[in-house]
Order: C-alpha cells, then structure tokens, then sequence
C-alpha cells in the first residue's frame, strides 16, 4: 500500500510526524504537506501564483517528503499528479492539533487534504485530536493506521471519505468508537473588535464554542470519550430538496 500523508498544521507539527512514523506499518509512506500553517484554510487551491516544493526528509521511514508553498489541498494535487511517481492508494491527514467536528469540516484543511485525496478516487482519511494545546497524538497515530488499514483491507467506494476525531485522552480512558453524523457548530462573539497601535480597529475572528451535543453527532461522541467516525461525501447536492422543487414550473423571465 502506498500512502500519501498531507496536514494542514505544517510539515514539522507532531501531529504529522507521529502519523507518518506509525504508517510506516501500513505501506509506503508519502509526505507532502504545507511548509507553513494552514488551518481553517479549507479546500484552498492555489491557481494564480506559482507552487514550490522541496524534498524535506523527516526521517521517519518514509519513502520521500516534500514542503510545499501551497495548501494542503494543493499538497494532495502535487503529490498525486508530479511530486510522487507511485500509484498512491491512501491519502492522510493529520493528525489535526484540534478537533475538526462538525460544521469545522467546511473551513478545516485537515478534511480537505482528504476531500481532495477523495476527489481523485484515492480512499481517504482526516484525523484529529480533540485539543488545541496539549494535544496527546500517541494512541490517535495508533488509531489512525489501525483504521485506515481496516478500511482499505474492505475495499470501500473510494468517494467516501472519513473524518475522525480523537478524544484527546490516554488510551485507557477511551471508551470505543461511534459511527456518527456531523453535528451543528456555532460559535458566539465570534468576532474580536480591538485597536491596533495605530488607533485603527482591527478584527479577529473566533469565538467561543457553543456546541448543542445532540444525539448521535460526533461532537457528542467526543465529549462522551468515544472516538467518532463519519463518513463523508464530496457531493453537495441536496437531493431532498431537488425531489421537491422539481415541481416548481416557471418560464424564463
Ligand atoms: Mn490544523
């Protein structure tokens, strides 16, 4: 099995490395990821600018690893298409410093790196760890290799793709695993007003999490200790509401 590994935290984050040394186990490991930070960069794809990339050995095991100026949506795009000339088989992403829950799976780069892995038919994978700051990446780097392996031993429809979020507790302390569905995110004061040393306002966005836990999500699932798993579609088409507007005849203005 050949596998590409991309991150949206930048090429030196743990999260990346600890994934990359356990996927040593699984097959073939490839890195390209972004030289630089890129959360809540979502799907980006850099189309008016040139891309850079340079080989950048981490010593881990891998194969080949390159830093790259572009997203990690671009990562996957240059992997796929230049950087690396295996087949690959298996796209990665990770293991996020923070949790990609729910609504998050819009803006994160995390998921994108897999969306677009998935985009290309590559069966795909984004993992994160529910904690910004001490993120404990041990058991999800275990985690993450057991599972994608599982999944691509069964040979599931590669436009699926999952998103897996890690309670940010020692193995011991997590209680299993849940199937489960995106939930709502929202977020209050989500908007920072202060004064730059100028005098001019300045505006920052983030807000406070207000997470409504409901049954089933993986929002609950997390908070709950579980590990959560949902499997994710690129198809944005809102087939209830296609059925029933069909109905609507109307001549052009
Ligand atoms: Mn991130």
């Amino acid at each position: 099995m050949k596998i590409l590994i991309t991150n949206d935290d930048g090429i030196d984050s743990p999260g990346l490395k600890v994934l990359a040394t356990e996927m040593t186990s699984v097959g073939w490991v490839y890195i390209v990821a972004p030289q630089s930070p890129q959360s809540a960069g979502s799907h980006a794809t850099t189309l008016h600018k040139p891309l850079r990339a340079e080989r950048y050995p981490l010593g881990l095991g891998e194969k080949d690893s390159f830093r790259t100026s572009g997203s990690p949506a671009d990562c996957v795009v240059l992997g796929l298409d230049v950087l690396i000339k295996e087949e690959i088989d298996l796209v990665v992403s990770g293991i996020n410093a923070g949790p990609n829950l729910g609504d998050d799976v819009i803006y994160s780069g995390t998921v994108a790196g897999a969306r677009e892995g998935a985009l290309n038919n590559k069966l795909s994978f984004a993992f994160s760890v529910n904690s910004f700051f001490n993120p404990d990446f041990s058991y999800a780097s275990v985690f993450a290799a057991f599972f994608s392996k599982l999944v691509a031993d069964k040979g599931l429809p590669n436009s699926v793709y999952f998103n897996v979020n890690l309670p940010n507790i020692p193995k011991e302390g997590i209680k299993g695993y849940k199937y489960a569905k995106l939930s709502r995110r929202r977020y209050s004061n989500r908007v920072m007003v202060g004064k730059d040393p100028f005098g001019k306002d300045f505006f920052w966005i983030g807000g406070k999490l207000v997470d409504s836990l409901e049954d089933r999500t993986d929002s609950k699932a997390v908070e709950d200790g579980f590990i959560s798993i949902t499997p994710l579609l690129f198809d944005q088409t809102n087939y209830k509401q296609l059925a029933e507007i069909e109905h609507i005849k109307f001549d052009l203005p």
